[in-house]
C-alpha cells in the first residue's frame, strides 16, 4: 500500500505534534506513532518546562545557565536562538488550550529546577508533559488536514540508496523521500511517499536497564537516520536522572521530579547523612550530572542499592498541591512520603546527542528534519539543564515547520519507488532469541557504558556488541519482519553509536566521564 503526505511526521510527541499542527494548513500532513498518539516521553514529563516570563529572570540569565551546564560544548547561536524565541512559544502552548499553574495574583507559578539561577519553570502539578499533550492532541485530532496512524512503526528512509545509487555519509545530495513503516496490525510494510519528512521520534533510554523513558523509547529515529548516512553526533552525553524511585522491576522507572528538590526534599544515605555538600555547593540542586555522579559514588562507598530523598520537611498542602502524582504513586508501593523517606537510583533519562540539525531542524539529508529529543541542535552541549528540552522541542518545531512549508512546495513525489522487499525471510524467529539480546545489550550498557566510564569498560562494551550485532543482523536478514527485531537492531545501532562516541571523547566534561581523562580538555 502507499500512501502520500505533503509532510511525514515520524512521532507523535510535542515536537512531531506541534510541527503538524504548523504546516497543516499548508498540505496534508500523515502522523505516525508506533504505539499510541499519546504514549509519548512527552506525556511523562514531570517538571515543567523552562522559559523567561517575569523580571528578575531574563533571557541572558537564562543564556548563562544553558552555557554553564552545557559545559561550554553548546553552540552559542542555538542557545541564544532557543531562550530569545521561549516566551512566544510559550504564549502559543497556552493560546493552543495548555493550562500552567498560576498563583493567586494570577500571575504564572515558577517553579526552580537544578541549575537553574531564577525561578521559571512553567508546570501544571506534577505532569505538565501531559498538560501539553493533552491540549496538542486535541488540537491535532480536530484538524481535517491531519492523518493519525497509531501502531505504525517506521522501519527505515528511503532514499537514492532504494533506487540502487551507491549512498554514503560524504555525499551531499543525499534526498530523502518519504519512509517505509510497519502496520502493526496488518502485519504488512507499507510505503510513505513524503515531500517532507520529519524525525520525532523521541530517546533512547531503553538500551539501558534502567531507565525514566517509554518502552517505545528505543532510538529508532537515530538508526534510521544513520542508515540513511545523516550525520549524529554528541550521542556520548546521556543524561542519567539521578533520582528515579527505587521499586526494581519496574519498567519504565518512576522518576521523582527535580522539583521535589527545589521545594527543599534533600538527599540523604541509607544511613541518613546529608551527602551533597561534599560534591557541589548547590548540594541538593546541583547540576543533574553532579548529583547523578555523587549518588553513584556514594552507593559504590556503601555498597547499598539507592539513597534517600527526604521530603518531610516539605508541608503536606504543598505536597498535595505540587506533587500528586509523585504522592499517589509512592503511597501505592507504600511509602507516605510526607512521613517516609523515598529510596531513589539515577536512571537513563535523556540523550543530549542525536542528529544533527541546524537552526532550521535540518538534517544533512536533503528534505528531512529532526525535532525533539531526537536532535542534536547543539542547545545541551554536554549536559542538559532541567526542563530546556520541552522548550527545545517547541522553538525547533516551530523553526522547522517555518522552513519546511518553503522547501515541501518545490518537491515532488517521488512516484516509482519501490515496494518493501521482503524477499527470502521466512524465518518466524523464538521471541527469546530476541528479548535475550535486548537483555544483554541492556546489562552491557549500563555496566560499561553508564555514568562512569574507562577505556576498559568502553572497549569490553564495543566487543561484546560485536557479538550481539553479528548475531541480530543474521536473524534479521532471514526473519519475517517484526517490530521486536527492528527495534533490537535499532538499539543494537545506537548503543554502537554511543560507545564509539564515548571512546573517541578523550576528556572528563559534562555528562560524560570516564576515569583514565578525568579533566575537561584545555582549549
Ligand atoms: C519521565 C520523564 C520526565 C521528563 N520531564 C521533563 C521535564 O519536566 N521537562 C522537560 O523539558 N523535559 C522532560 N523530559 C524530557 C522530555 O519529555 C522529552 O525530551 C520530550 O518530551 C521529547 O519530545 P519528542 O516529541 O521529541 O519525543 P516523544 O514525546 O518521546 O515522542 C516520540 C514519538 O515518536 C514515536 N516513535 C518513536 N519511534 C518510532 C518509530 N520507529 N516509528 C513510528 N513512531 C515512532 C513514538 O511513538 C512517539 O509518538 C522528561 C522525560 C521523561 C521520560
Amino acid at each position: 500500500m502507499k500512501h502520500k503526505a505533503d509532510f511525514l511526521v515520524i512521532g507523535s510527541g510535542s515536537a512531531g505534534l506541534i510541527f503538524a499542527l504548523k504546516v497543516a494548513a499548508q498540505g496534508n500532513v500523515i502522523i505516525l506513532s508506533k504505539s499510541t498518539m499519546e504514549d509519548t516521553a512527552t506525556s511523562y514529563a514531570q517538571g515543567g518546562i523552562a522559559a523567561v516570563t517575569y523580571s528578575p529572570d531574563n533571557y541572558e540569565k537564562h543564556i548563562e545557565d544553558t552555557l554553564k551546564a552545557g559545559a561550554g560544548i553548546n553552540d552559542k547561536e542555538i542557545v541564544r536562538i532557543t531562550i530569545t524565541e521561549s516566551t512566544e512559544r510559550i504564549k502559543e502552548l497556552i493560546e493552543w488550550g495548555t493550562h500552567f499553574d498560576k498563583e493567586k495574583s494570577g500571575k504564572y507559578a515558577l517553579a526552580r529546577e537544578g541549575g537553574h539561577s531564577e525561578f521559571r519553570i512553567l508546570h501544571h502539578k506534577d505532569n505538565t508533559g501531559f498538560e501539553i499533550q493533552r491540549a496538542l492532541s486535541e488540537k491535532v485530532k480536530a484538524h481535517p488536514n491531519i492523518e493519525i496512524l497509531e501502531n505504525y512503526f517506521a522501519i527505515d528512509l528511503i532514499t537514492q540508496h532504494h533506487f540502487n545509487e551507491e549512498v554514503n555519509r560524504y555525499r551531499k545530495d543525499i534526498r530523502c523521500f518519504g519512509a517505509y513503516a510497519m502496520n502493526e496490525k496488518a502485519g504488512n510494510v507499507e510505503t510513505f511517499l513524503a515531500k517532507v519528512t520529519v524525525i520525532a521520534t523521541g530517546g533512547l533510554g531503553n538500551i539501558y536497564q534502567t531507565t525514566t523513558n517509554p518502552l517505545f523509547a528505543t532510538g529508532d529515529g537515530l538508526a534510521l537516520a544513520y542508515r540513511a548516512k545523516a550525520h549524529l553526533d554528541n550521542l556520548e552525553f546521556v543524561q542519567f536522572h539521578p533520582t528515579s524511585l527505587y521499586n526494581p522491576g519496574e519498567k519504565p522507572s518512576f522518576l521523582i521530579t527535580e522539583a521535589l528538590r527545589g521545594a527543599g526534599a534533600v538527599l540523604k544515605t541509607r544511613k541518613g547523612n546529608v551527602f551533597m555538600k561534599k560534591y557541589h555547593e548547590l548540594g541538593s540542586l546541583a547540576p543533574r550530572d553532579i548529583v547523578a555522579r555523587a549518588i553513584d559514588n556514594e552507593m559504590k562507598l556503601s555498597g547499598d542499592d539507592f539513597v534517600f530523598l527526604d521530603a518531610r520537611q516539605i508541608s503536606k498542602n504543598e505536597i498535595l498541591n505540587h506533587f500528586p502524582t509523585i504522592y499517589a504513586k509512592c503511597l501505592s508501593i507504600g511509602i507516605d512520603i510526607t512521613k517516609e523517606m523515598i529510596p531513589v537510583v539515577p536512571a537513563a533519562h535523556y540523550s543530549c546527542g542525536g542528529i544533527n540539525s541546524d537552526k532550521e531542524g535540518r538534517t544533512t539529508i536533503q528534505s528531512l528534519y529532526a525535532i525533539g529529543e531526537v536532535a542534536r541542535t547543539g542547545l545541551h552541549g554536554a549536559n542538559r539543564l532541567a526542563s530546556n528540552s520541552l522548550l527545545e522541542a517547541a522553538v525547533f518545531s516551530h523553526r522547522a515547520a517555518m522552513h519546511a512549508i518553503g522547501v515541501f512546495r518545490q518537491n515532488d513525489f517521488r512516484e516509482n519507488v519501490p515496494n518493501w522487499d521482503a524477499e527470502g525471510r521466512v524465518l518466524n524467529e523464538e521471541m527469546i532469541l530476541i528479548t535475550q539480546s535486548k537483555k544483554e545489550l541492556q546489562a552491557i550498557m549500563s555496566s560499561y557504558v553508564g555514568i562512569v566510564r574507562s577505556n576498559l569498560r568502553l572497549k569490553r562494551a564495543l566487543d561484546r556488541l560485536e557479538i550481539l550485532y553479528k548475531e541480530t543482523e543474521d536473524l534479521y536478514d532471514k526473519s519475517i519482519i517484526s517490530k521486536d527485531i527492528c527495534e533490537l537492531r535499532n538499539m543494537i545501532n545506537v548503543a554502537y553509536l554511543v560507545i564509539k562516541m564515548a571512546m573517541n571523547r578523550k576528556e572528563s566534561v559534562g555528562l560524560h566521564y570516564s576515569i583514565d581523562y578525568p579533566e575537561k580538555k584545555k582549549k
